[in-house]
């Protein structure tokens, strides 16, 4: 049992009585004898005030460690680690969360030997002398990509507290998600501002060429336009893509209703791509199912998607070769049953492994150059991992290096 504020007081009282009976002894003895008694009753205040609880001479007679804290009454309305220690920062209590994430707190030992973080460990003194309230943040134990948010509030009583009595609660959230997205968000401002940038400088530049040099050089005049035009398209497809992606996001949690033909959509928009893949001399070589494949979906969405992956594959997969586009039912083995599946197949340099994973990431490109050349803002794939997404569907990505590429979006079927 830890020294309660209770048996605190009890000592007191008992301490104060034997002062009590002393004074009236020395009141009524003679005057040698009085010096006696005054320094016994001393002595019995002193022993009162400091002699151990029985509880704790027991524990230490048995040599039991520290307990573990126990758990607040009211742990469970806290989904975040608590911790509660009194004036001398030793532990007095703290919730399973907290001894998650610390798992050498120990009841009635320094909250030092369970925390080393000196921000927090200098904090709980200066909030306990002026009730003051602070906030510190510190890394996780798990590395410096994780952080804690630390909340540190003196308790209604802390001010006048006895030792092992709570008189600071510190309270923990993990900053971690909350950071993450904050860096993906000025990340993501970041890249657009330097998509936007280039071609506006280059807008500019002209302008500029237009305005001075190159005013009587009809010539020069109608090769300056045509780039500012490519550049204007440029910075339309990226502001048509950003768009598109927050129209996707926005709609991500609520599943499509419509029942769509898959097989049907697919082949309305590679009819729309044969123009292009024509320009590119590119083949496209379709194969549908007789049969209407159903799925629950957004159609002008899919259409999207399989626009970005058809487009892709012409683009990237290289003159003169074939790309191959199929709708089927795959019953992928495991637990995944019964799908609707359309793949896209290039037969163009591939992709290297160690780029697989981050493709799906907005404006993650293998090749910079090579993308702009193409026309590409980086934004196509994110789409289309956000419209599988929503249709309940997964985005599988395979290739060898040398051999080409084949993106397959699987979906649940209608039931
Ligand atoms: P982009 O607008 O640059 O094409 P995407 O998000 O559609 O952006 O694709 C991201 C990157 O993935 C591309 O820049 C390219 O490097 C790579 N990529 C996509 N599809 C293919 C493919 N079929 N073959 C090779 N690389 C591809």
């Amino acid at each position: 049992m830890p020294w309660t504020g209770a048996r605190d007081r009890g000592r007191a009282a008992i301490g104060a009585a034997i002062a009590a009976v002393c004074i009236f002894a020395v009141l009524l003895a003679r005057a040698e004898f009085s010096v006696w008694v005054l320094l016994a009753g001393l002595v019995a205040v002193a022993l009162a005030w400091l002699w151990p609880s029985a509880s704790s001479r027991e524990d230490r007679r048995e040599g039991k460690p520290p307990a573990t804290p126990p758990l607040l009454p009211s742990a469970s309305v806290f989904p975040d680690p608590v911790i509660l220690v009194d004036r001398r920062l030793v532990v007095t209590g703290a919730n399973e969360a907290a001894r998650a994430i610390l798992p050498g707190l120990k009841e009635r030992q320094p909250l030092a030997f369970a925390l080393r973080s000196p921000e927090i460990l200098d904090a709980i003194p200066a909030v306990a002398a002026s009730g003051e309230p602070a906030r510190v943040e510190v890394p996780g134990r798990s590395g410096h990509e994780q952080t804690w948010e630390v909340r540190i509030r003196r308790l209604a009583s802390g001010g006048a507290t006895t030792l092992g009595e709570p008189a600071v609660a510190l309270f923990f959230r993990d900053l971690t998600d909350h950071r993450r997205l904050e860096t993906m968000r000025v990340d993501f401002i970041a890249n657009v501002s330097h998509e936007l940038r280039t071609p506006l400088a280059s807008l500019s530049g002209f302008i500029d060429t237009l305005k001075g040099p190159a005013r009587d050089d009809p010539k020069a005049r109608e090769r300056f336009l045509d780039i500012m035009q490519v550049q204007a398209q440029r910075m339309t497809r990226l502001i048509d893509d950003l768009l598109q992606l927050s129209r996707v996001e926005l709609k991500e949690h609520v599943p499509p209703t419509s029942l769509v033909d898959l097989g049907q959509t697919v082949a309305h928009m590679v009819e729309v791509m044969a123009p292009l893949a024509r320009e590119r001399g590119v083949e496209l070589a379709l194969d549908l199912p007789a049969e209407p494949i159903l799925i629950l979906g957004d159609r002008d969405e899919l259409l999207r998607l399989v626009e970005n992956l058809v487009e892709n594959a012409i683009k990237y997969g290289g003159p003169g070769k074939a790309v191959e586009i199929v709708v089927g039912r795959s019953s992928a083995a495991g637990s995944e049953g019964e799908r609707v599946e359309l793949s896209v197949r290039d037969h163009g340099p591939g992709i290297p492994p160690e780029h697989l994973p981050r493709l799906t990431e907005r404006f993650y490109r293998v090749d910079v150059a090579e993308s702009r050349t193409q026309g590409g803002t980086g934004l196509g794939l994110a789409i289309v991992k956000h419209i599988v997404g929503r249709h309940r569907g997964r985005l599988a990505i395979e290739s060898t290096p040398g051999q080409g590429a084949t993106f397959r979006a699987l979906f649940p079927p209608a039931p």
